[in-house]
């Protein structure tokens, strides 16, 4: 187990920080004040702590040693190996933040992420069960339920048992808190849950989900509420999507008919959900930003690989000065997600504002990945374009990047949004 393996974590470099105030640019100043710690010796966003460096290692090693060897069978199967999931617990990836008095592994959100990214330099389908599972579920039942729902739920999710978050309807997708999901409260000073999900990852194997269901539709949004459930009270799947890209990460609909919930299951206040879903989203965005760097990446490396092996007019096809100025061009992209992903994740992990560094790291991340892996296929010639590499898959990957979690347009509607206030006055 990664918890045993590893020291608790450690989150902030261990020098003397004091802060200082500055403003973002010449005119924001003296509109929005941001604190920023100060260090007496910055550091690149390439330091790590010493168990953020052993979950990179750990990971990378599991993703090449048990996912790559089943990563394009799962893909045709559109199917998850249970094999995959079962070593994710074994090795302590699905409870990385949980504290380990509940049995998790108690590192920071920054292994989290190089946890998905590493996942989803070789699939991209693993890397989102680990990422949903962590980045959302654990992380809102952490952060917002009672010490009762966390002592009940947080050591299963660590240990054995899969999670689904569960916001999106047919009717309600960039605009969720249109959501119809109703929870009436029952005589017994329970609620009666009655709706539909859409597009819910990770539902088809997982057994706790998140429901955010509006206890009082007259409230409007004030009135979504979230619930911890299991499989076994009521949760019905009706459909599994087929779907272009990240095919063995199963999404589904689901259905939920007059299910009785207790009290005791809501997590965080009544009426409060829209306030975990959007704290929740916008952390969880830094998730997705790191699946599509991995997913860039590990394209990046089969292609350039591919290209010092493949000769044509007598030379290495990688060595042709245009092959080798796209590899450049790409391998820049790839570092500017990369540091923008790290960044925002180091910034929530200080307590800072991150969500605009979130946003931007999650719709630069999921551009370039769709960028670099269409290149990577023309890199590769004809085989590219066949299931003999993986490349194809990559660039499928990489499309649901630009979707969940906030589509691409939202993302630049939440920056302009937060740039308009920095230029008001
Ligand atoms: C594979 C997959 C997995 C998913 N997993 C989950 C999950 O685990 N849990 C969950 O709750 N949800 C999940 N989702 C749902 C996902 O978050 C939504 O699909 C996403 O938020 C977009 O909603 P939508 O599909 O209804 O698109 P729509 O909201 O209908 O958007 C369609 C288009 O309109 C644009 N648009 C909408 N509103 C605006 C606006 N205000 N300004 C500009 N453009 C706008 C969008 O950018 C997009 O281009 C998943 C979806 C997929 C495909």
């Amino acid at each position: 187990m990664l918890s045993k393996l590893l020291r608790p974590a450690r989150s902030l470099p261990s020098r003397a920080i004091y802060a200082r105030s500055f403003s973002t640019s010449p005119i924001a100043r003296g509109v929005q004040e941001i604190t920023r710690p100060a260090i007496d010796t910055p550091l690149s966003l390439w330091n790590f702590t010493e168990e953020e460096n052993m979950i990179r290692e750990t990971v990378a090693k599991f993703a090449q040693d048990v996912i790559a060897p089943r990563m394009r069978d799962m893909d045709e199967r559109e199917e998850m190996d249970p094999e995959i999931i079962k070593g994710l617990f074994d090795n302590g990836f699905m409870g990385i933040e949980t504290p380990t008095e509940l049995d998790g592994a108690g590192c920071s959100f920054t292994s989290a992420i190089i946890a998905v990214e590493e996942l989803a330099k070789v699939d991209a389908s693993v890397a989102v069960l680990c990422d949903v599972h962590n980045t959302l579920v654990n992380t809102v039942l952490r952060l917002y339920g009672s010490e009762a729902i966390q002592q009940k739920w947080l050591p299963g999710l660590a240990t054995n048992t899969v999670g689904s978050f569960c916001l999106s309807e047919p009717n309600a997708g960039s605009d969720a808190f249109g959501l119809q999901t109703t929870a009436k409260k029952d005589s017994d000073g329970g609620y009666i849950l009655n709706g539909s999900k859409s597009w819910i990852s990770n539902s088809a194997e997982a057994d706790t989900f998140l429901v955010f269901a509006n206890v009082d539709p007259s409230k409007g949004y004030k009135g979504i509420t979230c619930f911890v459930m299991s499989k076994d009270m009521g949760v019905q799947i009706a459909k599994r999507e087929k779907k272009l890209g990240i095919r063995s990460s199963s999404t589904c609909v689901l259905s939920f008919d007059d299910v009785k919930i207790p009290k005791e299951n809501i997590v965080g206040e009544i009426g409060k959900g829209y306030k975990i879903a959007i704290e929740i989203l916008n952390e969880g965005r830094i998730g997705i930003a790191a699946q599509m760097v991995g997913i860039a990446q590990g394209a990046f490396d089969h292609a350039v690989t591919y290209a010092y092996q493949r000769k044509q007019f007598g030379k290495y096809i990688g060595d042709f000065q245009k092959m080798g100025h796209d590899f450049a061009e790409a391998a820049i992209k790839i570092e500017a997600a990369r540091l923008l992903t790290y960044n925002a994740a180091r910034l929530k992990e200080e307590g800072r504002p991150f969500t605009q560094e979130a946003a931007m790291a999650k719709w630069y991340a999921s551009t370039i990945a769709g960028e670099v892996t269409g290149a990577a296929i023309e890199w590769a010639g004809g085989v590219g374009f066949t299931r003999d590499l993986p490349l194809e898959k990559y660039w499928r990957d990489s499309k649901i990047g630009a979707i969940y979690e906030g589509t691409s347009n939202i993302q630049l509607e939440t920056i302009a949004k937060l740039l308009r206030k920095q230029y008001i006055s």
